[in-house]
């Protein structure tokens, strides 16, 4: 809020300089926003038209972005731009444009925010047309060399826009509370297919040519791209898969269930509102588990397991389709609206897939997560960061993407709901997604909203406070418990703790079969940080627990081998490092690593052979934690 303060003040002294125009009293009409620069109340884009040409050689987009904008009578449009090159900026439509003056600056580029940039307009300018080309600063972009890829002969380019990076490929007035539609034509090399966040082609143009369209508005951070070889798959139900040709069965296996999560969820909080829900299988660099851009989720290809076991995640990117998609944060500040409720909502359609048991042990993983993580917040310069409801002013908006907003939201619903009983939260969540649908949401609206609707109708007392507004987990938490998690807890405390052999008897050496993949996570978990290298080898070499190609589960193992100085791992571990790029995974082993000081010096030459290989998402906050 500072930030938008003083900069407003430097953008009237310009005006008074260079525009004797008299400023018009702006209507207030969309919430400014404490990560842009943008004057969105004065003037905000409604639609956005893509004009680009999408170059592998140089790796760079070049072309024009036409905002068709709603203008109160500003005389100045404010956009958000980081590492993009501005080439000329014009008004007016693309019969007849008029070539505007343009200011870059204030200062020296922000390393979170960038720049703003400022458009002298017209009082009646409903047309600004801004030419531009990426740079290898635009850190949305993630252009892999064949290599990387599965196929390894065609290379590969996707975008990742969420909180603030959409700035770093398109100038665009970024901030999640205002929601714009899209369209977009680019030229792409034509042994390659372009899919966005958007209507999809399902085959290749040998031309090169696409076009797209995004007919429902979506907070800018949705809009999405990736280029590749890529084929399609149908599953049925409106739903269905792109990947590169060799991921085609595996993934149409994996997935085979997204139909059944497509009923389960429409029939809980109402119809799926934006027509086809496709998947994107992404090459291994992509930083997160999945990224919900609107009809097309970005998947990482760790969720192909073989066994079905990690799909959670797709439920969670479909949950997406109503929080955070149709009902978005205003500000990164109100993340944990959009994460929360979507994390509640996933455990409901897993409830419908797996049933409640399954699903019970799903949240009681991430719970066990959000315990380790409250730990963290607690010792870091930001305990208030335990909060739901978050001040990020001034800070990256990523340090606000922690498990706080994730799994405490999601057990304050799931609090809310033991409380007032299950008809009538959903009743509620219903009613709630269908009053507030493509539109943004703070907490404050959410809290009115909540006592009018379900505490005071229904004359429930609630303490919603010490949620929202206090650090760790309120005493009102509800408790879960699993009776095979508590078995396999004991289990590895027995045999860590054992001397002989009897002691171990327990373990089912050779029988992996025996436990769930959830099950397993939760015994590596329990065993102690410096438990000795002999047991770990003996686990090692009956259960291969490095080797097995289950991402979650050679996470906490190698998690567990570090601490413990079990070396035998480190060899799976490098593989691991060099190519997966999902932060969550990365970036604690990365931690781990450097705070270990046989391995410190380990995780400096990892982290200098395969930065390549990550994403600027995954790469930035690794960098940080190794004090680079
Ligand atoms: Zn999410």
């Amino acid at each position: 809020m500072k930030l938008i303060l003083k900069l407003s003040l430097l953008i009237l002294l310009m005006a008074s300089c260079t525009n004797p125009v008299k400023k018009v009293k702006p209507k207030k009409t969309i919430p400014v926003n404490n990560h842009s620069f943008s004057n969105i109340e004065e003037v905000h884009t409604t639609h956005l038209h893509l004009d680009l040409n999408v170059d592998f050689t140089n790796k760079k987009l070049s072309g024009v972005a036409r905002h068709k904008m709603d203008n109160q009578g500003a005389n100045q449009a404010v956009f958000d731009i980081k590492g993009l090159k501005i080439q000329k900026v014009t008004t007016g439509n693309s019969e007849n444009e008029k070539v505007r003056k343009f200011e870059i600056g204030p200062g020296v580029e922000n390393t979170i925010l960038g720049q703003p940039l400022i458009v002298n307009i017209d009082k009646n300018t409903a047309y600004v047309n801004i030419y531009y080309e990426t740079t290898e600063e635009s850190e949305a972009l993630d252009w892999l060399d064949s290599a990387l890829t599965s196929s390894k002969n065609k290379p590969f380019l996707y975008t990742q826009g969420q909180a603030i990076l959409t700035r770093t490929w398109i100038p665009i007035q970024d901030a999640p509370s205002n929601r714009i539609t899209y369209s977009a034509d680019l030229k792409v090399p034509s042994d390659l297919m372009a899919v966005m966040s958007a209507s999809n082609p399902k085959e290749k143009n040998h031309e090169g040519n696409y076009h797209f369209d995004m007919k429902q508005p979506i907070p800018c951070y949705l809009i999405a791209l990736a280029v590749g070889d890529l084929v399609y798959g149908d599953l049925g139900n409106h739903t269905g898969v792109y990947c590169e040709p060799e991921l085609l069965e595996a993934s149409m296996y994996e997935f085979e269930d997204l139909p059944n999560m497509m009923e389960a969820a429409e029939k809980l909080y109402g119809k799926y509102a934006w027509d086809q829900y496709d998947l994107l299988i992404l090459p291994y660099s992509f930083p997160f588990g999945g990224m919900e851009n609107p009809r097309l989720t970005f998947a990482n290809p760790t969720l192909l397991a073989g066994d079905r076991s990690l799909v959670s995640v797709v439920a969670h990117e479909l949950a997406h389709s109503w929080s955070g998609n149709l009902v978005t944060n205003e500000t990164w500040n109100d993340f944990w609206l959009n994460e929360g409720f979507t994390v509640y909502f996933e455990n409901r359609i897993m409830e419908e897939i797996i049933g409640k048991n399954g699903a019970d042990n799903l949240a009681l993983i991430e719970f066990f997560e959000l315990q380790e993580e409250l730990e963290r917040i607690e010792n870091s310069g930001h305990p208030e960061d335990a909060h739901l409801f978050l001040d990020l002013d001034g800070r990256d908006p990523d340090d606000g993407m922690t498990d706080v907003a994730y799994v405490k939201g999601a057990f304050f619903l799931k609090t809310l709901e033991a409380n007032v009983g299950r008809d009538k939260m959903d009743v509620f969540l219903m009613s709630y997604f269908d009053h507030f649908k493509f539109t943004s949401v703070n907490t404050d609206k959410f809290v009115s909203y909540l006592e009018k609707e379900l505490l005071q109708k229904h004359k429930i007392d609630f303490n919603y406070k010490e949620w929202i507004y206090q650090p760790g987990i309120p005493e009102s938490c509800i408790n879960l418990k699993s009776d095979g998690f508590e078995n396999v807890k004991e289990m590895a405390i027995t045999f860590a703790n054992g001397e002989t052999d009897e002691s171990w008897d327990k373990v089912p050496f050779n029988k992996r079969s025996n436990y769930s993949v959830q099950e397993w996570l939760t015994f590596i978990r329990h065993l102690p940080s410096d438990i000795n290298v002999e047991k770990m080898a003996k686990l090692d070499k009956h259960l291969a627990f490095s080797e097995w190609t289950n991402a979650e589960i050679q996470f906490e193992w190698f998690m567990k081998s570090i601490s413990s100085n079990y070396t035998n791992a480190y060899p799976y571990l490098e593989s691991f490092l060099e190519k997966i790029g999902r932060r969550k995974f990365i970036l604690p082993l990365y931690e781990a690593l450097y705070k270990n000081v046989n391995t410190r010096k380990k995780a400096l030459e990892w982290f200098k052979d395969y930065n390549k290989n990550y994403h600027a998402v995954s790469s930035n906050s690794i960098a940080e934690a190794l004090e680079l």
